[in-house]
């Protein structure tokens, strides 16, 4: 007999932006060879061996039970040929009957950075329209059009160490006790080594990551802009400014520092249900600890002004210089495992690759040039919300959805499933062989998975990783760069997407952001451009920009207090406070936050795989304060009905969990449940679709719902 042949592969956690790195040991070979058990990489700089529960469980997850493995046509299998030349028909007649605009890729940071490279080349820059848009808008697009306003260019400046080497870590909305467990333990170590380490956590709702917090600012929702507005005025009123930073490295302080004036200590107690005392407190705080490190997830991003949100959070640290030094800097952290790769190569509609701007001549004839493309979008394309509304209008006739699940994510269910219902075609690449997405679907395409997937991701430390390939793809399915270079050939097109390996895409994509780039983009891989094969797939966790001066990576932006906007300077953006848009009133008196669980992930199309990840909590509840519970005559676990004026006819239910750290009139549900997984509720069906005008990002923290017995 011959002995087992037992191999150690290295490859990257598919669950969230911390990006850590996962050892397997597999057993056989080719198509026979099966993964037996996992821990984490030791040496991976995002987690150094650690893993969360999610990941500890990945393997159990894993199996092949419920995998699309042959491609469908309206329900019925064909074979790729057929599958493929349906797609390239359909786009090629609409594009001749409609033009480019009515057709649309949406896709997700599921997707390693090969395949959303060839996906956005294919539609900028070979179908012509900007129509490609991502899940990704609804985790981190406000932080990003944050980024570009003050910094010039989707630049996170900080690394995962700084959370290490602080005086002061400020949490604004992130539960990252349960939403990015790996970096929360860094963060309880840190503070173990570091007494003298404060923590301060800014969220409507008392959650675990409180336990770590010196000081809990339990902030009325939406008003995060008043708190930092009046910490720069703060800043300014108590000598704690930087003047040499703001003077050599910043524009417009004094007009930001203007609009902060009417925000004194009162009227920030005021808007942000805080006591004077405790504002003070983190002012005084924020002000006197010579680092800062200002850490922001979705309750941030995931607002009608959540651009705003994050740039006064970035007002405050320019401010104070607490910027491109250890320990210091505002610190957005993404949700997926790739929401950073996909921006890196212009996933977002209103992005070209590289990080270069669609509004840029200059930048569209590089992009075109370097592509030997017949055309480059010439405008920005649908946002996430526009993109549902334009399909729903009827504007939008093809649309193909890549590795995510948007009738459930998405807000506004209602119109999101009109929409799919209305358009022409819609072809829909996954894994699964259900999810409420793909019942829409006239065209369904087999996708292969995580540990069959073979590419690199970015995590939110602007750290690329290898994800590897350590199994078949089962059935027939392929990757997803292989499906959109089939297409993109029988569109005519074959030679631009004549790629052998992800290795050979991600080559051309380190080309294009050092072409022609004499220093003024950020996003540079030179050093990684012209890599063998084995030197791709030996590549080591490494942070850009990779260039000739910084062959090893870069960990910290704006050490040297160059910036990438023209003058070379940050820019202070000033800012006036907004209400959010979806308001309460008599009708529907209660404030609707959402989030995620511990132990879920997205719409639960992995982890509600294992009943082992169902043990911590098993269904979708409403949270809601004691005495709102006695106000509507709800006890534990009774059944609600939740009505907002989205919500449409399909019922609405969740049994009731009371919870005393919530707000009052504010109640909290999670985001993952659907009817496939036993949920009369789907977050989408009370939240409007109001966005971030600025960044498109839509909000889902604040929702008007009422709520009633069932
Ligand atoms: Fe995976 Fe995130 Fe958990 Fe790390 S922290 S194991 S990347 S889910």
């Amino acid at each position: 007999a011959q002995p087992p042949v037992r191999s150690l592969g290295q490859t990257t956690c598919p669950y969230c932006g911390v990006g850590c790195g996962v050892d397997i040991s597999c057993n056989g070979s080719g198509r026979s060879i099966s993964l037996e058990s996992l821990t984490g990489t030791p040496e991976h700089p995002a987690n150094f061996g650690r893993l969360c529960v999610k990941g500890t469980h990945l393997l159990d997850t894993n199996d092949t039970t419920q995998r699309l493995l042959y491609p469908q046509l309206n329900g019925e299998r064909v074979d790729w040929d057929q599958a493929t030349d349906f797609v390239a028909d359909k786009i090629r007649q609409v594009v001749a009957e409609h033009g480019p605009d009515a057709v649309a890729f949406y896709v997700s940071g599921q997707l390693l950075t090969e395949d959303y490279y060839v996906a956005n080349k294919l539609m900028k820059g070979f179908i012509g329209s900007a129509n490609i848009d991502t899940n990704s808008r609804l985790c981190m697009s406000s932080a990003v059009a944050a980024y570009k306003r003050a910094f010039g260019e989707d630049l996170v400046p900080c690394n995962y160490e700084d959370l290490e080497q602080t005086d002061l870590l400020v949490l604004v909305g992130s539960n990252a006790a349960w939403t990015h467990p790996v970096l929360f333990q860094r963060m309880e170590r840190a503070r173990l080594r570091n007494p003298a380490l404060k923590v301060v956590v800014i969220d409507p709702r008392q959650t675990e990551t409180c336990a770590l917090a010196d000081w809990h600012l339990a902030i009325k929702p939406g008003s995060d802009v008043a708190l930092f507005n009046g910490l720069l005025r703060y800043l300014g009123d108590h000598q704690a400014l930087d003047a040499d930073f703001i003077e050599t490295a910043t524009e417009g302080f004094a007009a930001t520092l203007a609009a902060c004036m009417p925000w004194d200590l009162e009227s920030v107690a005021s808007c942000c249900g805080l006591s004077v005392a405790e504002v003070e407190s983190f002012y005084r705080r924020f002000a006197q600890s010579p680092s800062a490190v200002t850490f922001f997830s979705m309750g941030v991003n995931q607002s009608t002004s959540g651009t705003d949100k994050a740039n006064a959070i970035i007002n405050c640290h320019l401010a104070s210089g607490k910027i491109g030094k250890p320990g210091s800097g505002p610190f957005s952290i993404t949700g997926q495992p790739n929401a950073m790769g996909g921006r890196e190569v212009g996933g977002l509609a209103n992005m070209l690759a590289a990080h270069m701007d669609i509004e840029n001549p200059v930048h569209r004839e590089r992009v075109q040039t370097f592509w030997n493309a017949p055309t480059v979008a010439e405008k920005g394309g649908y946002k996430a919300v526009d993109l549902f509304q334009a399909i729903d209008e009827g504007k939008v006739k093809f649309v193909w959805i890549m590795a995510t699940n948007p009738v459930v994510s998405m807000p506004n269910r209602a119109q999101v499933e009109r929409a799919l219902a209305r358009c022409d075609t819609v072809v829909v690449s996954d894994i699964v062989t259900h999810n409420d997405t793909l019942k829409f679907a006239h065209v369904a395409l087999p996708a292969s998975g995580w540990s069959e997937k073979n590419g690199t991701v970015t995590n939110s430390e602007r750290r690329i990783s290898r994800q590897r390939g350590l199994l078949p793809p089962p059935g027939e399915a392929r990757h997803d760069w292989q499906i959109i270079c089939e297409v993109a050939a029988k569109l005519g097109f074959a030679e631009a997407f004549d790629y052998a390996s992800p290795a050979q895409i991600f080559d051309e994509h380190a080309c294009l952001t050092a072409w022609q780039n004499n220093g003024e983009r950020a996003l540079n891989l030179s050093g990684l451009a012209g890599l063998s094969p084995q030197q791709y797939d030996r590549l080591k966790p490494v942070q850009w920009p990779v260039t000739e001066s910084t062959p090893q990576g870069c960990a910290r932006l704006f050490e040297n207090k160059r910036f990438f906007t023209a003058s070379r300077k940050a820019q202070f953006i000033a800012l006036e406070v907004l209400s959010p848009r979806q308001l309460t009133s008599a009708a529907y008196p209660y404030v609707l936050n959402s989030g995620r669980m511990r132990d879920q992930w997205h719409t639960m199309t992995r982890t509600g795989k294992t009943s082992k990840l169902l043990q911590h909590t098993a269904q979708a509840q409403l949270a809601i304060h004691p005495q709102d519970s006695l106000a509507l005559g709800v006890v534990s676990n009774e059944l609600v009905t939740l009505k907002a004026h989205c919500s449409g006819n399909a019922p609405v239910i969740l049994p009731v969990k009371i919870d005393p750290r919530q707000r009052r009139g504010e109640v909290f549900a999670p985001i993952h449940w659907s009817a496939t997984w036993g949920s009369h509720c789907t977050l989408g069906q009370l939240f409007d679709g109001s966005h971030d005008p600025v960044s498109g990002q839509p909000e889902l923290k604040h929702g008007a719902i009422r709520i009633a017995p069932a």
